[in-house]
């Protein structure tokens, strides 16, 4: 099936086209820039930089693609989790475009879309499956019989999501934002061992599947001011690679426990922070010594983009599973055991 994706659930707006498990448009707008002096993601300035942007990017997405609209088999939108104001957007144009072109409307989770883009790197993907989700907004243990209909949490963070932590280090360390991207980069400078950060909830008693980024966090804090109190030069690359490695190394571990436990044989990493180069590489590595196939898309498909969610919308097609109504509602925080909102039957 041929379907767009639109995506406007943080400050990407995102527009994707793909057939069946091919990608044949990836078209994102970010406004990133534009949060970069508030130090973080001002919801009013993102709604309002996705109105601007949907409609050229659609435009360019099948510009792209080399497709009409008529074309298309349906129209699936990002109906949440996120910032609602912008999900807005996003969903407001799709029923639009789904309703002017006589198309099906599919609005889907973004959690399970950053989990099924992996199908236009990998294709099918295996069932059930294991995804480690890291992002933003969520970091979880997750496990699919059926990525449109059924997915399940094995656990996930009691308090700050493995994003957020790189967020709020970057910001400790003055590198300003979004933390990720720039923390890797500093990192590979870095010697990972520098510095023993705590591992969260690895002890012999804590919860198996579940994860703590928050005191990581707080030791990271703790370690640079009291550098700064005695006036000494803080290695900022140690530090992010230090930093860096205790996240990657809890995350890994666990994911890795998952599978072993559930008796499945591949993981999937999917979300922003499936774009760190340290997680990436820590993941191959132990996943080739426990016998796990890895499964991880490239980093531009990792980060919000508009071909995860076109790659779920396909597979809902491909799968019959009945599409959303037009009074399809926007939920900010649709919980990731829903990986898409069914029609009520009112159109
Ligand atoms: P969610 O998906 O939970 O709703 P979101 O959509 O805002 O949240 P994503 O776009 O999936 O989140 O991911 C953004 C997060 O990924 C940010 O916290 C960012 O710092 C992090 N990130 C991006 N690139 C990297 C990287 N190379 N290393 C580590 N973290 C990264
Ligand atoms: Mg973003
Ligand atoms: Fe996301």
């Amino acid at each position: 099936p041929l379907v767009l994706g639109i995506e406007t659930s943080c400050d990407e707006t995102g527009v994707g086209i793909v057939r069946g498990h091919t990608l044949l448009a990836d078209a994102v707008a970010s406004s990133v820039d534009e949060h970069a002096r508030f130090g973080g993601v001002v919801p009013e300035v993102a709604s309002r930089a996705h109105l601007e942007a949907m409609v050229p990017t659609i435009q360019r997405a099948l510009k792209e693609a080399g497709l009409a609209a008529s074309d298309l088999d349906g129209i699936a939108v990002t109906a949440g989790p996120g910032l609602a104001g912008a999900l807005l957007v996003g969903v407001s144009a799709a029923k639009a475009y789904a309703y002017a072109l006589g198309k099906p409307l599919y609005g889907v989770n973004h959690l399970a879309s950053h989990i099924c883009v992996d199908q236009l790197e990998h294709g099918a993907l295996p069932e059930p499956t294991m995804a480690l989700l890291v992002s933003g907004g969520h970091s979880s243990l997750l496990l699919a019989p059926d990525i449109t209909s059924d997915v399940r949490t094995l656990g996930s963070t009691i308090d700050d999501a493995a994003g957020e932590a790189f967020d709020k280090v970057a910001r400790v360390l003055g590198l300003g934002f979004p933390g990720g991207p720039v923390v890797d980069k500093r990192a590979r400078e870095g010697d990972p061992q520098a510095i023993r950060f705590p591992r969260g909830l690895t002890g012999s008693r804590d919860p198996l599947y579940d994860f703590s980024f928050s005191g990581l966090k707080t030791a990271v804090a703790r370690w640079v001011e009291e550098r700064r109190r005695e006036g000494v030069e803080v290695p900022v690359a140690d530090v992010a690679a230090s930093f860096q490695e205790a996240v990657t190394d809890v995350l890994t571990r666990k994911a890795i426990r998952a599978c072993r436990d559930n008796g499945v044989d591949h993981l999937m990493i999917g979300g922003g922070v499936a774009a760190n180069s340290r997680l990436r590489s820590m993941a191959q590595e132990r996943c080739a010594d426990a016998g796990i196939e890895l499964r991880v898309p490239r980093p531009k498909l990792c980060t919000d983009n508009g071909a995860m969610v076109a790659a779920l919308g396909a597979e809902m097609v491909a799968r019959n599973v009945a599409p959303s109504s037009l009074d399809l509602p926007a939920d900010s925080s649709l919980p990731v055991t829903e990986p898409h909102i069914p029609g009520t039957g009112a159109d």
